[in-house]
């Protein structure tokens, strides 16, 4: 990410500070989208700075020496921008502020809130197959017991805390569609599709899982994959927000009725 490489963020810190901000510029009215799909010969790009609000160094932009050392890299500190308000923001650091930048990062992530939950009212079969198609592959094994844990109990099991739970109740609202639509591929199209659907989220949540995310972060982790993977398999839905709220809605309908989520038994096994 630019010239910020070497600095040690960690996974978690990235996964909240990419899902929650939507990849996008957070500076007021640019709103640029931070990340280039992948193509047939090259890997998607993450095209946004990772920009520090209070700076990493005591003598950076918006120093506060105040301001713990250990706190500095971490997500409620850093702010996602373009390359041209990054440089922006680090060259006129008098005239946009520590107030300032925390308040664009919450605006960003409201406006992406309102935004995935206008998507999330509009969302009918056709987002949910760009989605779902995108992201059923290989072949359907024997289907496994699926788990009746009432969704609160599963969060909590889940690590997942009042960062997630927005989008959770956001998905959830979509998930009976979601049934509806994996019921109808499983008698028309495939029989196998729901757990070929159901397969792949594992797949992704065991290699997350593996790398040590856990609770939000790998919740986020997992709404982006879907997302991203609805964007490779179809450019053209980078900026809609109705297909953000079909991924969204598929990985929550998932979380509600199976295993996806059952860590640590479930990834022991
Ligand atoms: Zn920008």
């Amino acid at each position: 990410m630019g010239g910020k490489m070497g600095r040690s963020y960690s996974d978690r810190d990235l996964k909240l500070l990419f899902g929650k901000s939507g990849m996008f510029c957070a500076f007021p009215a640019c709103r640029t989208r931070l990340l280039a799909p992948g193509t047939d010969v090259d890997d998607e790009a993450v095209l946004g700075h990772i920009a520090h609000i209070v700076a990493h160094a005591d003598a950076g932009p918006r120093a506060d020496a105040t301001f713990p050392a250990t706190e500095r890299d971490h997500y409620p500190n850093l702010v996602l921008l373009c390359r041209n308000h990054h440089g922006l923001v680090d060259a006129q650091d008098s005239t946009y502020t520590v107030e300032q930048m925390r308040g664009w990062k919450d605006e960003l992530e409201a406006w992406v809130e309102e935004r995935l939950t206008e998507g999330m009212r509009g969302i009918q079969f056709a987002e949910l197959e760009i989605v779902c198609r995108a992201l059923v592959t290989g072949t359907a094994m024997a289907s496994s017991a699926m788990s009746a844990v009432p969704p609160q109990e599963k969060m909590a099991h889940n690590e997942l805390t009042a960062a997630s739970s927005h989008r959770m109740t956001l998905g959830l609202m979509q998930a009976p569609q979601v049934a509806a639509y994996l019921q109808e591929m499983a008698t028309r199209v495939d029989t196998g599709f729901p757990q070929r659907l159901r397969q792949g989220f594992v797949a992704e949540y065991e290699r997350l899982h593996a790398e040590g995310l856990r609770g939000d972060a790998l919740f986020f982790a997992l709404g982006d994959f879907a997302f991203e993977a609805a964007v490779s398999a179809d450019a053209n839905s980078s900026d809609r927000f109705d297909v953000r709220a079909a991924a969204l809605a598929v990985l929550c309908h998932l979380f509600e009725v199976c295993d996806v989520f059952e860590a640590p038994a479930h990834v022991a096994s």
